[in-house]
């Protein structure tokens, strides 16, 4: 099996997009917008996300997930 695991434990932490604090990935959520017109993904943490912050051009469904 090719070790697609090392690549999870590479990025134990992720700086959140909105408030650029590292967070772990397991209370970030990713949200799909666009910069410079590209689809792109923004990790979010989850209290970010909950206050209401999205990626320009949100284009999917934030579903609240509680901490
Ligand atoms: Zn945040």
């Amino acid at each position: 099996m090719p070790s697609e695991k090392a690549k999870d434990n590479k990025s134990l932490v992720a700086v959140c997009a909105a408030c650029a604090k590292p967070f772990s990935p397991e209370v970030m959520v990713s949200l799909a917008g666009r910069e410079e017109g590209k689809r792109k993904q923004f990790a979010v943490c989850i209290e970010c996300a909950n206050h209401g912050w999205r990626p320009p051009q949100f284009t999917g469904i934030y579903t609240f997930r509680p901490q």
